[in-house]
């Protein structure tokens, strides 16, 4: 089953709907209305404000838990990490349980990919190659800024090398339009774009 896509409107994030997990949750809360019974997990791909805004409220709507890469963890209570302030608003804190590398999720495996934040965190499907990328990694051979607090260009180029090793089939952004067939190609370009 291909990830659902709710786009994300303005400066919001993408999300994406698989299985029973809600990936980022930059998107208005009533917009998951009609899937509120099928969310159980919501995990967020960094601690940027817009992938994070609505995961408060979404929670509240589904009783799902919310996850974050272990190391974004401090992003959710603080303004200046979650860029929050350049959104317009102080950071509301959020309760969140850590993911590590390796660990499983709703039959997706985690990827701790720093780099655009040092916390990111891909998510990859062995079965059927779908990679949702966060901010790490965008078509067309892109690559997430690496200029902001815990950014770093070293760490988002081993992330995007690691991303490139994979079988990957589909790509899922946190930004733009999936690229849902022949999703190798753009990682490995985005990786060329690197070095
Ligand atoms: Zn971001």
């Amino acid at each position: 089953m291909m990830p659902e896509i709710l786009p994300g409107h303005f400066w919001q994030a993408n999300s994406y709907l698989v299985g029973n997990t809600l990936i980022d949750a930059g998107i208005d809360p009533e917009r998951i209305l009609p899937y509120k019974d099928q969310i159980k997990n919501i995990v967020l791909t960094h601690g940027h404000f817009d992938h994070t805004v609505s995961a408060n409220r979404i929670a509240e709507l589904t009783n799902a838990d919310i996850y974050i890469g272990e190391f974004d963890l401090p992003f959710l209570t603080d303004s200046s990490l979650s860029l929050s302030t350049h959104f317009g608003s102080p950071q509301i804190p959020i309760k969140a349980k850590p993911l590590k590398d390796g660990d499983v999720i709703d039959g997706f495996t985690v990827y701790h990919t720093p780099g655009h934040t040092g916390g990111s965190i891909c998510l990859f499907r062995e079965e059927d190659g779908v990679l949702i990328a966060g901010d790490t990694i965008f078509p067309g051979g892109s690559y997430g800024r690496y200029d902001f607090p815990t950014s770093s260009f070293e760490d988002l180029r081993n992330s995007v090398s690691r991303m490139a090793e994979l079988a990957v089939e589909s790509l899922w952004s946190g930004h733009g339009d999936p690229v849902p067939a022949g999703a190798k190609a753009h990682v490995m370009m985005s990786e060329r774009n690197l070095f």
